[in-house]
C-alpha cells in the first residue's frame, strides 16, 4: 500500500485536512508554501539559469502572482494566457512564446504586446514570425526522440531535426530576425537524465557549427521542462539531475551560455492534493476479486493523465493501515474511457464504502487545466490555493481567512 508520508508529511497533511475539510468534492487544494519551496530548490540547484514557468501546467492566478514575486519569468503557450499574465502587471520582456505551433495573427499579437523572444521548429512559423514579429530573438527546438523513459512524452509533435534547425537559425538571420538559440525538452517526468546529455550534445553541435560556417554567435539554450514530481515510480531527487545536468554542460561548453529552464510538473506538482468521493463500489461478478470504485472525479475532470495509466498518482483514504485489496478506479461519466486505472492494479482498505474519501497526491500540475467543460453536466473541478492566512480560488478571490 502507499504510505501518505512518503509523500506529504504530518504536519502538511493535517494542515490540509483542516483546511480543506467542509468544501464539496471533486476539489483541489494547492499548498503555496510548498510552491514557494520548490521554486527555492529550483533556483540552489541552478544558479545560474534563468527560469520561465510553463504557465500551462497551473494557470491559477494565485500561483502566477507567487511566482512573479519570486522572480520566475513566464512561458506562454496562447493569447488567452498571455492576457492574464499581462493583466498581472507582468512585463513582456519577462515573456517567451515557447509554443511551436501559432497563428500569423497571434505573433503579431504578442509582438503588438511587447513580446521578443519567440520558439519556432518549422519554415513556415520561422516566415510567419519575420513578418509579424520583426527584429525578434529566435530559438529553435530540436526534436528529441528518444523519450520512452519519460512517463509523458513530448517527442514527435515538436521540434525538428539539428540539420534543420541549422537552416532555420541561418534564415533567421537572413530575414532580420535575431538567431539567439536552441530549445528542447527531454519529455515530461523524465526519469533517465542521460536524456538531457544527449540534448545538450545536439545543441553543442549547433553553437559550433553555426559559429563557424555562418558566424552565428548563438548565445541561449533552453533545456525545457522534465523535472519530476513525486508519483508512485520514484525518481532521483532534483538536485541529482543539477548536478549531472551541470557537468554535461561544463563538459560541452567552454563557458555556459544563458541558460532558459521552463520547469511545470517539477515546481507544481507536488502542491496538490485532489479529493474525491467514493460515489459506488461494486463488483461485475460473484466471485471477482477487484472492486470497481467509481469516484466523483474522472478523466475528463481533471485526471487526463491517467491517460494509458501514464502517470500514476499515490492514491490513499483515511481507512489506509489494514487489509486492503485490488480496485479498478474509475469516474462518474458515461464514457467507458473514464477509468483511470485498471491495468495497474491498485490496491485499497476493503473495508472503503461509498462516502469515503480518496486523496490523489501530487495533482498539483496537468489536472484541473485539463478538465472538459461540463462532460454529462459535471462542472470542470475547482482548485483552490491556500497560503499561511487564507484560501483563494484560481481568479485569486479570496474564499476564507485561516
Ligand atoms: C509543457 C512544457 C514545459 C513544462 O514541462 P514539464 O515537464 O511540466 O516541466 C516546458 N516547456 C514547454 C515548451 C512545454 O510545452
Amino acid at each position: 500500500m502507499i504510505k501518505r508520508d512518503d509523500f506529504v508529511p504530518d504536519e502538511d497533511w493535517e494542515r490540509f485536512r483542516k483546511i480543506s475539510k467542509n468544501f464539496p468534492t471533486p476539489n483541489i487544494f494547492v499548498d503555496l508554501e510548498k510552491v514557494r519551496t520548490s521554486y527555492a530548490q529550483l533556483i540552489k540547484a541552478f544558479p545560474y539559469a534563468d527560469v520561465y514557468y510553463a504557465v500551462k501546467a497551473n494557470p491559477g492566478i494565485p500561483i502566477i502572482k507567487l511566482l512573479d514575486q519570486l522572480g520566475s519569468n513566464f512561458d506562454i503557450a496562447s493569447r488567452y494566457e498571455l492576457d492574464k499574465v499581462l493583466s498581472l502587471g507582468i512585463s513582456s520582456d519577462r515573456i517567451s512564446y515557447g509554443n511551436t505551433i501559432k497563428k500569423a495573427a497571434d505573433i503579431a499579437y504578442f509582438y503588438e504586446k511587447g513580446v521578443s523572444l519567440y520558439a519556432t521548429d518549422s519554415k513556415e512559423d520561422l516566415k510567419n514570425i519575420a513578418k509579424n514579429a520583426p527584429g525578434a530573438k529566435i530559438y529553435v527546438r530540436v526534436l528529441i526522440e528518444n523519450s520512452s523513459t519519460a512517463d509523458w512524452p513530448l517527442s514527435r509533435k515538436f521540434g525538428c531535426h539539428p540539420d534543420m534547425a541549422y537552416n532555420l537559425l541561418v534564415m533567421a538571420k537572413e530575414k532580420g530576425l535575431i538567431p539567439y538559440g536552441i530549445s528542447f525538452h527531454v519529455g515530461s517526468q523524465q526519469r533517465d537524465i542521460g536524456q538531457w546529455n544527449d540534448a545538450i550534445a545536439k545543441t553543442k553541435y549547433l553553437f559550433q557549427s553555426l559559429e563557424e560556417e555562418e558566424d552565428i554567435k548563438l548565445e541561449m539554450i533552453n533545456m525545457g521542462g522534465g523535472f519530476p514530481a513525486h508519483y508512485i515510480q520514484p525518481t532521483n531527487d532534483l538536485s541529482e539531475y543539477a548536478s549531472e545536468i551541470t557537468r554535461y554542460l561544463e563538459d560541452d561548453f567552454e563557458e555556459i551560455p544563458r541558460i532558459i529552464l521552463e520547469p511545470g510538473r517539477s515546481l507544481i506538482g507536488d502542491s496538490g492534493i485532489l479529493t474525491s468521493e467514493i460515489v459506488l463500489i461494486s463488483r461485475k461478478n460473484n466471485t471477482s476479486l477487484a472492486r470497481w470504485v467509481y469516484l466523483d472525479c474522472g478523466k475528463f475532470n481533471g485526471l487526463i493523465e491517467t491517460l494509458d495509466e501514464s502517470i500514476k498518482y499515490p492514491v490513499v483514504t483515511d481507512k489506509d493501515g489494514g487489509k486492503d485489496g485490488e480496485v479498478i478506479l474509475a469516474g462518474p461519466t458515461c464514457d467507458s474511457a473514464d477509468i483511470m486505472y485498471e491495468d495497474s492494479k491498485y490496491k485499497l482498505p476493503i473495508d472503503l464504502k461509498s462516502g469515503d474519501k480518496t486523496y490523489w497526491l501530487s495533482t498539483g500540475a496537468y489536472t484541473s487545466s485539463y478538465a472538459s467543460v461540463g462532460f454529462n453536466g459535471f462542472p470542470p473541478i475547482k482548485t483552490y490555493y491556500y497560503d499561511t492566512k487564507a484560501i483563494y480560488d484560481e481568479n485569486n478571490n479570496l474564499i476564507k481567512e485561516i
